[in-house]
């Protein structure tokens, strides 16, 4: 169907940090299938562990004990401040039951009488259900697809008197739902001020927390989770895109306060099965020992240093870098007629493949593998394309 806008390029192979298209060319993949591909392309441990469990056993239901699953689970609660974990398939869908978790809560534990409502933020993303373009708040997700769902509110992102008010007029409100750093959204990290304001609120009120780490968990800011770089420990977060490295999962956990879900109340056939959950322990142990959280955090200083140094190259387009770790955005000027879609073809051509977060802003998301040499590459490419496109920019 007509869903996608495509670039005029197909993939059929790749090897690390790079890809290869049909035609033989090379591209070095700052993309990475968006934030997916945690150990870039046909890592061998990852190759090793998805041919093993596929000859020995890849799907079962959760009618039985799985004990990939089990490990799994094991391991991110012995690696974040979860109680409990519940996998399914996407992000999209781990947020789905996020929502569904609290709306339980409210009812079973705080007693609400009246449905309650989730406060989430503008220029957010959720997902494309019915019920995570609602809590996704930008309207051009929404658009044509309406009744939405009710029970959502939204506040601007980073605003501590906008969550208040919202929260007066809102006494019926069961939890607040926001990305640690807003991925979709223009790559914008969340401030420890609001995130410690938010939990202090939540803890006098007993609202929860939900946390969308789809995009910056599994290591991909320098820290396991991007909780961990706002003080803070939500009560519900969801993980996806990274987690298994490319092969589908999603993930909701939860603390053991707001573990409410009994036999029957939610369930996914495919979620949790041995083979999803064996490429998600593989990518875990690989983190480990590659020792990834570090090589996140300091190719990530080297490459939003270089984009600096680009960005004060070229002041007439650029206006600021920002990011945690590797992922990172270079937002372009507001007045400037360049779009960031306009850059990520020209770097194509070059060799670079990169993806938008919005119209204004260029988005770098490498495999947590990448090397000095793959980042140097990559901005000299930027360079090049920049310097190409010095007339018409
Ligand atoms: C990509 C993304 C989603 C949706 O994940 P899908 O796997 O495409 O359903 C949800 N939340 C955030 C923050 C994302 O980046």
């Amino acid at each position: 169907m007509n869903t996608y806008g495509r670039f005029p390029i197909a993939l059929e192979r790749g090897e690390g940090c790079r890809v290869w298209d049909t035609d033989g060319r090379e591209y070095l993949d700052f993309v990475a299938g968006i934030a997916t591909c945690t150990l870039g392309h046909a890592h061998p441990a990852l190759v090793e562990t998805v041919t093993k469990q596929i000859q020995k056993l890849h799907h079962v239901s959760n009618l039985y004990h799985i004990p990939e699953q089990e490990k799994l689970a094991d391991w991110i609660v012995a690696n974040s401040v979860a109680d409990k974990a519940f996998f399914c398939n996407s992000g999209a869908e781990a947020n789905e039951a996020a929502i569904k978790l609290a709306r339980k809560y409210a009812y079973k534990v705080l007693h609400m009488t009246q449905d309650p409502v989730i406060i989430t933020a503008k220029a957010s993303f959720h997902g494309r259900t019915l019920a995570t373009i609602t809590a996704t708040g930008q309207p051009k997700y929404q658009k044509d697809f309406s009744p939405l769902v009710s029970g959502f509110e939204y506040v601007p992102y980073n605003d501590i008197q906008a969550i208040e008010e919202t929260l007066s007029k809102n006494p019926q409100t069961v939890a607040i739902m926001l990305e640690p750093l807003q991925g979709e959204g223009g790559v914008v990290p969340g401030e420890r001020e609001y995130f410690l304001h938010i939990r202090k609120i939540c803890d006098q009120t007993g609202i929860l927390l939900i946390l969308d780490e789809v995009q910056t968990g599994m290591g991909r800011t320098g820290k396991l989770w991007g909780y961990e770089h706002l003080g803070i420990e939500p009560d519900i977060f969801t993980s996806a895109k990274g987690l298994a490295g490319g092969i589908p999962i999603g993930a909701m956990m939860c603390k053991k306060s707001c573990d409410v879900f009994e036999p029957g109340n939610h369930a996914s056939t495919f979620g949790g099965n041995p083979l999803a959950c064996a490429a998600a322990l593989t990518v875990a142990q690989t983190l480990e020992k590659e020792n990834l959280l570090q090589n996140v955090q300091e190719r990530g200083e080297q490459l939003r240093g270089k984009l600096q140094a680009i960005a004060l190259k070229y002041p007439h387009l650029f206006t600021q870098v920002r990011g945690w770790g590797l992922i990172n955005g270079m937002e372009l000027k507001e007045d400037s007629s360049t779009t960031s879609l306009d850059i990520v073809k020209a770097a194509m051509e070059e060799g670079l493949l990169l993806v938008p977060a919005g119209p204004k802003v260029l988005r770098f998301l490498p495999p947590l593998i990448v090397s000095a040499p793959e980042v140097e590459a990559a901005v000299q490419i930027l360079e090049k394309v920049l310097e190409k496109g010095r007339k018409s920019w």
